[in-house]
């Protein structure tokens, strides 16, 4: 076999030095360290679809599936991934698209964005005998909606020589991305047609692909697909997942004042910066009436002076945020006449999660209109949110203060007199 080995590490060889080079790579040498994905096929259709990585030798795989948005999770040993731009953007029967890359030293991780509940199903390794390449096949399977949320609870702790390195891989901060509106809540609608809640469907779903490639944070949607979830729904996922900071996305319309255009940021407060946010909050909070579902609780009511006091530390990270958010935003988007207000938004009432409302644009505004539907507008303020998320978590931790000490506060029972 020596003849064989020559030729392959020649071919390596060259597919290194030509790094422009699109067609087919050549599998990597059998003795290499590293395992080389080359080639990704997506093939099925909507009730089974099957994803094969082509590698330069077998691999250990273990899958898992997640809920909001709907995942599978493949994890793997370290894999260098050849693969083309283009191959995670396919869409194919239950596979919206993937994305891939090391998640941890020594291991590397395919995240595919499901087109709706689906189950993993055995893992193949089979080797091709006319070249020695491996093909992984990863197949799909549509389930129901409850089996795949009792599959993602299910995977959720990990078996135990696992758990080490879940728990440290937990540490990221949370994120939690609100879709404003959705299902049979439309939110603000444009003179065309369109819908608020595809508008910021669409833009929160680039978001979190931002910052899930970033691989610093662990993100969850409060929708994650056109679905009506009453606003405090939306603060009770984001304080049972113990999230370190919320993001909702919200675009506004005044039909009556076409001209008016850009964004503004909002945070939390009793009292309104001016009339103007206080209808408007008004207007947002009237989102669970127009779905036909009950106006849901008020507030939480605070009783005592550690949770006052946590309330109050929350609304100066939130504060913080909208500042940082403020300056990467300027540069890169339209901004209102006065970009950051308060006001009694029922969706940033957490006591203990520093929250924001982003308005991205007005639907009224034919210029907004065309910015919020343009994927290019899209990618650069999605990336100027994603650097201001980063700079909060990086002031944070200069500042010495754990992400969770809010949250540690509020937990504490009342010293009583
Ligand atoms: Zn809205």
């Amino acid at each position: 076999m020596p003849s064989r080995a020559r030729l392959i590490r020649t071919l390596l060889l060259a597919a290194l030095l030509v790094p422009a080079l699109t067609g087919p790579r050549p599998v990597a040498a059998q003795d290499s360290e590293r395992v080389v994905a080359i080639a990704a096929e997506l093939a099925g259709g909507a009730a089974g679809t099957k994803l094969t990585i082509t590698l330069s030798k077998p691999v250990e795989a273990r899958a898992f599936v997640m809920e909001r948005p709907d995942r599978a999770v493949i994890d793997l040993p370290e894999v260098n991934f050849q693969l083309g731009p283009e191959a995670g953007r396919r869409r194919e029967g239950l596979v919206q698209s993937f994305r891939y890359g090391l998640f941890a030293p020594g291991r590397s991780r395919i995240v595919v964005d499901l087109a709706g509940p689906a189950s993993v199903g055995a893992i193949e390794t089979v080797t091709r005998p006319r070249d020695g390449a491996v093909l992984l096949t990863i197949p799909f399977q549509k389930v129901e909606r409850e089996a795949f949320r009792k599959a993602a609870a299910a995977s959720d702790p990990a078996p135990a020589p696992k758990a080490v390195v879940r728990e440290a891989a937990d540490q990221r901060p949370l994120v939690m991305i609100d879709a404003g509106h959705g299902g049979t809540d439309p939110g603000a609608i444009a003179v065309g047609g369109v819908l608020e809640k595809d508008i910021v469907f669409g833009f929160a779903q680039s978001l979190v692909t931002k910052l899930e490639e970033s691989g610093r944070y662990r993100v969850r949607m409060t929708r994650d697909r056109d679905v009506f979830v009453p606003l405090a729904e939306r603060v009770r996922l984001a304080r049972e997942a113990k999230a370190d900071l919320f993001v909702s996305i919200h675009a506004d319309s005044i039909s009556s004042a076409p001209q008016v255009r850009g964004a503004t940021i909002y945070t939390g407060s009793e009292k309104a910066t001016d009339a103007e946010s206080a209808k408007l909050a008004e207007r947002e909070n009237k989102a669970d009436a127009a779905a036909g579902a009950d106006a849901g609780e008020g507030p939480p009511e605070i009783t005592d002076i550690l949770q006052e006091l946590t309330l109050r530390e929350t609304r100066g990270f939130s504060s913080g945020f909208a500042r940082t958010l403020m300056g990467q935003l300027n540069p890169v988007m339209e901004m209102s006449t006065k970009p950051h207000r308060e006001a009694g938004f029922r969706v940033l009432r957490s006591p203990d999660v520093p929250s924001v409302l982003v308005e991205l644009g007005y639907l009224s505004s034919k210029r907004d209109l065309e910015m919020l539907q343009s994927p290019e507008w899209r990618a650069g303020v999605t990336g100027s949110m994603a650097k201001a998320i980063e700079l909060f978590f990086a002031n944070r931790a200069t500042l010495g203060r754990p992400v969770a000490t809010a949250r540690r506060a509020a937990a504490i029972a009342p010293v009583s007199p």
